[in-house]
């Protein structure tokens, strides 16, 4: 195949793709663009892209031809069967030390195999998660490429140069082998799903216990953004709330209360069983959206069954309001934290070398959980790159210490007035358990012996398995 001058090929112009082209651009590289409908090529080339040094392929031989060596390919389109489509054409028409970079929403197993499979074709492959949207891609996205680390000297200057900046630090780093760069976006997803669960439980305390008004409860996350709760989630929240429809009323009022999902939180829940980690917060998130699906079901039921008979918060309001902020920060510790304890299993389990602190640091900017705390968090792993738990970390640990009373008030209180908390009532749940020496599976333990014969173990003789004959017969 023909050597040409362009720095890299991305197919798959939908949203993604055309604008991480548009951002590749505006820093200086030569890219081709290229889709599986070819006439979108010289449509984008006509608009998006008039003007520009963006140039097209009308075939994937033509594409390939026009690159430079090691060629650079990145599939923008959709997760699934279409990428292995790709893969399997593009294979023939590229050399080895070549490389395919897959940027879309791919499950990490996928990306286990694609860079298995490659690698024994003597091709590159990298699993990329991008995040951060339209926006993100066009004016600098969150990459977390994984895969043939071979590959990342010659994709380093692109992926650093399109990427988010937190000062001059690029929101982009190499983050490990095979799909480590797709399990870290899937979990980035799962703590997205947490962060926006989170913060509708707030919501939903302020408005109906509190009685508060769109606009209020947006003057409150006005001031959380300004805090340790900054953020793009809160200050989007901020700007929902205050957005009235052309009748003068709040539209989020009358926005259907159901909840759509793709799938990237179930996945991270489904991992999470998987490797036996508790990241009950994600779970909790994810199940929160179903039960919120569940519309009709909801609006019949709740004919028939009843709760508390007082939905009002009887104390003071804005005591409430900072108790709800404290927990609503308490529990965003506890998802992070769960988030990183699942990673950290992926990574013994696949044999990754992850790099904590610059996860961190890659979901800094550019992306939609992004926010002032994975500073901290990135402070947490620079002090100690082995940290086993970020509730280990003084920081953190002393943040819970002192939001604590706050937020079992809180939970206490919704428990109490009937509104449902699952994600901070979780997150309180798996505090206390991580932070008792003693829990009851002991009892768990005896019951299974007693039915099963699964054995015990005593405290004094771990791993020593013993079986009682519990009824003596
Ligand atoms: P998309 O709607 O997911 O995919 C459209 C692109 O995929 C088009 O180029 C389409 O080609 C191609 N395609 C679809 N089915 C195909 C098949 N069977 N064979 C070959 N090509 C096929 O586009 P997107 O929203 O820009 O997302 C691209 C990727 O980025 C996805 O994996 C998505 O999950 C991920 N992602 C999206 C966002 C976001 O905010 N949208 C954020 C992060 C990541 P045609 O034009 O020929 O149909």
């Amino acid at each position: 195949m023909e050597e040409g001058s362009a720095d890299i090929a991305l197919i798959g112009l939908a949203v993604m793709g055309q604008n991480l082209i548009l951002n590749m651009n505006d820093n200086g590289f030569v890219v081709c663009a290229f889709n599986r409908t070819v006439e979108k090529v010289e449509r984008f080339l006509q608009n998006e892209a008039k003007g520009t040094k963006i140039i097209g392929a009308k075939s994937l031989e033509d594409m390939v031809s026009k690159l430079k060596r090691p060629k650079r390919v990145m599939l923008l389109v959709k997760a699934g069967s279409a990428v292995d489509a790709f893969i399997e054409k593009l294979v023939p028409l590229l050399q080895p030390g070549d490389i395919i970079i897959d940027g879309g929403n791919s499950e990490y197993r996928d990306s286990n195999r694609r860079s298995k499979e490659l690698k024994n074709q003597g091709i590159l492959f990298v699993g990329s998660g991008v995040s951060g949207g339209e926006d993100g891609a066009r004016y600098g996205p969150s990459l977390m490429p994984g895969g043939s680390e071979e590959a990342w000297p010659h994709i380093k200057d692109i992926f650093q140069k399109i990427s988010a900046k937190v000062g001059n630090e690029p929101c982009c780093d190499w983050v490990g082998d095979e799909g480590a760069g797709h399990f870290v976006k899937m979990v980035h997803n799962g703590i997205e799903y947490g962060d926006m669960q989170l913060i509708c439980e707030a919501y939903q305390l302020m408005k109906d216990t509190l009685g508060m008004t769109p606009d209020e409860i947006s003057n409150v996350m006005e001031k959380w953004n300004k805090g340790e709760l900054e953020s793009f989630l809160i200050e989007i929240t901020r700007d929902i709330l205050a957005f009235k429809d052309t009748d003068g009323s709040f539209l989020v009022e009358k926005i259907r209360d159901s909840a759509g999902q793709k799938g990237t939180g179930k996945w991270t829940a489904i991992s999470a069983l998987e490797y036996g980690i508790p990241v009950t917060l994600i779970g909790e998130s994810v199940f929160a959206r179903c039960l919120s699906a569940l519309k009709n079901e909801r609006v019949e039921a709740s004919k028939k069954l009843v709760g508390p008979s007082n939905l009002k918060y009887q104390g003071d309001k804005e005591e409430f309001i900072g108790h709800i902020q404290k927990a609503l920060y308490a529990s965003k510790i506890i998802s992070y934290a769960q988030g990183f304890m699942l990673m950290r299993e992926a990574a013994k389990e696949f044999g990754w070398k992850l790099n904590y602190g610059s996860i961190a640091l890659m979901w800094r900017g550019g992306c939609i959980i992004r926010s002032v705390f994975l500073g901290n968090i990135k402070s947490a792993f620079d002090k100690n790159p082995d940290l086993q738990n970020l509730l280990l970390d003084n920081f953190f640990s002393e943040a819970i210490q002192k939001s604590q009373e706050s937020w079992r008030k809180t939970v206490s209180a919704a428990v109490t007035l009937g509104v449902p908390t699952p994600a901070f009532s979780s997150a309180l749940a798996f505090y206390d358990g991580y932070r008792l020496e003693r829990l009851p599976a002991n009892l768990i333990q005896a019951q299974r012996d007693y039915f099963g014969a699964h054995t015990y173990e005593l405290l004094t003789s771990p791993g020593t398995w013993h079986h009682t004959n519990w009824t003596g017969h």
